[in-house]
């Protein structure tokens, strides 16, 4: 198997040959009372087949941005094409059918098992009308497989963890074997195994060509898979490009009003946040870890 370095084409932007997943132009929105846009003149292109990183501070826009490109919010300004289309002309559970979707937060409500949550992946394709047939439990299976959840199918999702409920949630949009997936922060509370897992789940699709767009915190890992990274600050772009592209101290200092240093691991840049006050705790240390 081929590292993640070596599956990036080119400079790792689209080329202008291959179709648009997305492509967003203008895009700007600001909610009810918010005292600035919460996404603020966005351009943005996904290409088909390509894995992009959508990374910033908290509150920087990622989660709205999400939002306007699935017509969940409607922009005041700017345009979103889906697939070629322009999102306006797209009824939304044809969004539904053709994206695949993680949102940020969503408690279950019902009681379901860990199989029925994510045969709801489903219905996309079934309706609610049509039973299961032998390719709905296939693709069902191989979802609860590919998220380790296999051995959890009968539990009620209101009794697992919030990594297990996180991983519930990703199952029920890869049951939908959708060929754009839409993630915000689908590792947050995963260990390091089951976020790498994902990781790997996600370049695994990506290799079959699903496009992937991804909200993620972990700079590092995100910088390891995908093709390009785009960097919000307060609803703007404030760089975009290959991961040695964005990932520079010149970029991320301002961003994230932190000091950083640059390593380097499968090729890929690392971010490495420094101390403020390096040895002032080893000063004080009592020899215990707790
Ligand atoms: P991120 O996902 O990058 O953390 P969000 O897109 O959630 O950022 O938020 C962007 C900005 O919009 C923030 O300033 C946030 O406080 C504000 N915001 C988010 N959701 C709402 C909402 N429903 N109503 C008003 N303001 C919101
Ligand atoms: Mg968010």
């Amino acid at each position: 198997m081929s590292g993640p370095t070596s599956r990036r084409h080119g400079d790792g932007r689209p080329s202008p040959s291959e179709g648009a997943v997305i492509r967003a132009r203008d895009l700007t929105f600001r909610y009810p009372h918010g005292e600035r846009n919460a996404v603020d003149v966005v351009d943005l292109d996904v290409a088909v087949g390509e894995m992009v990183a959508l990374l910033g501070p908290n509150g920087s826009g990622k989660s709205t941005l999400l939002r306007l490109l699935l017509g969940a919010l409607a922009s005041a300004r700017g345009s979103v094409t889906l697939l070629d289309r322009p999102l306006a002309d797209w009824r939304r559970d044809d969004v539904a059918r053709a994206v695949g979707v993680v949102t940020q937060t969503e408690e279950p409500a019902f009681p379901l098992t860990v199989r029925e949550f994510v045969a709801m992946g489903r219905y996309a394709h079934l309706g609610a009308w049509r039973r299961e047939g032998p390719v709905d439990r296939a693709a069902i299976a191989q979802a609860l497989d590919r998220c380790g959840l296999t051995a959890l199918g009968h539990r009620s999702v209101l009794e697992l963890s919030g990594g297990e409920r996180q991983r519930t949630r990703v199952a029920r949009a890869l049951a939908q074997q959708p060929r754009t997936l839409l993630l915000d922060e689908p590792t947050a509370s995963l260990d390091i195994a089951h976020e790498m897992s994902l990781f790997e789940l996600l370049a695994e699709l990506r290799q079959d060509g699903v496009t992937v767009l991804i909200v993620t915190h972990n700079i590092n890992v995100a910088a390891r898979y995908a093709d390009r990274l785009v960097l919000l600050d307060r609803g703007r772009i404030a760089a975009a490009g290959t991961p040695d592209l964005v990932l520079t101290r010149e970029i991320i200092e301002p961003v994230y009003q932190w000091t950083v240093a640059i390593r380097r691991e499968d090729d890929a840049p690392q971010v490495i946040p420094q101390r403020k006050h390096p040895g002032m705790t080893r000063h004080h240390h009592t020899g215990r870890l707790e």
